[in-house]
């Protein structure tokens, strides 16, 4: 019988290993970063030190939103206002620019919060998603941190296990390209659909981050990798996964404790709530 060697042994990721022989490491040493295995803190840091400056540090891009459709075009296609109405509500928004056009019509009694939100499915051609008592009840930090959710108002709302598909709901706006970093983070599926903005809203309020570490100001790919490879051992990390979110990084570290880094380009996470986790600290240390 062949004993199943390249589940025992596996090669270093990282071409300037210590090592030369491929397939001379024990894999239950080393820790997998993405979809890769390194042998050691000293691997995984050539590794991430060449990943984010590569990739680029939080700030250095970011893609606009686009819809593809205005909201009172939408609303008008389900033949849910008049032209009178879109007409109305128009001529309103010029001397109020600041107010939204869906607002002004749900005011003026043209329309009701689900009709709203089906236009906006239609706008972002999206599903839209029934919220019960069990979407909500899905632990949503399992799959993204609070920070991020908060950030691109977005929640978790249902998780397919088979097909590995995550229903990832949107209030206003659907974030594609933070979809797309997610998929990769998560190695899912992630499908996009619209929910009332009010309960998701709610649903926001009520969440409590778990293991989040904040570091907004932190933008340089050597500080984030030092600040990685420090909770690493920390945790004896088996695996990371690290994934450009918007204008952040977000780190994700399994380990003694999973634990979530987000570097991000602005303050405005860090402020907005206050998000420390109880070990962070001496995380750092
Ligand atoms: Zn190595």
């Amino acid at each position: 019988m062949v004993p199943n060697v390249a589940g025992i042994f596996a090669r270093c990721r990282n071409d300037r290993c210590a090592s030369r022989l491929p397939y001379v490491h024990l894999r239950h040493n080393g820790l997998t970063l993405n979809d890769t295995w390194v042998c050691g803190v000293e691997c995984l840091e050539e590794q991430l030190s060449q990943l984010f400056h590569h990739s680029g540090t939080p700030g250095r891009r970011s893609e606009p939103v686009r819809s593809r459709l205005p909201l009172g075009l939408a609303l008008l296609s389900r033949g849910f206002i008049s032209p009178d109405a879109l007409r109305a509500a128009l001529r309103m928004q010029q001397e109020c620019p600041e107010v939204r056009v869906g607002d002004i019509l749900r005011n003026m009694g043209a329309v009701n919060d689900s009709q709203i939100t089906a236009a906006r499915a239609t706008q972002w051609r999206c599903p839209v998603f029934p919220l019960n008592e069990k979407s909500l009840r899905l632990n949503v930090n399992d799959f993204i941190p609070a920070a991020l959710l908060w950030k691109h108002s977005m929640l978790p709302v249902h998780f397919a296990e088979q097909n590995r598909s995550l229903y990832l709901a949107f209030g206003c706006e659907v974030h594609y390209p933070v979809i797309r970093a997610i998929e990769r983070a998560l190695g899912a599926t992630v499908v996009p659909c619209m929910v009332d903005d009010m309960p998701l809203q709610e649903s926001l309020s009520a969440l409590a981050p778990e293991n989040e570490v904040l570091l907004p100001s932190i933008t340089s790919p050597e500080d984030i990798t030092r600040i990685t490879v420090g909770y690493a051992e920390t945790l004896r990390a088996s695996s990371i996964r690290t994934a450009s979110v918007g204008n952040d990084i977000w780190i994700r570290l399994h380990g003694r404790q999973r634990v979530d880094l987000i570097f991000g380009s602005d303050r405005l996470i860090g402020e907005t709530r206050n998000v420390e986790p109880p070990e962070s600290s001496a995380l750092l240390n």
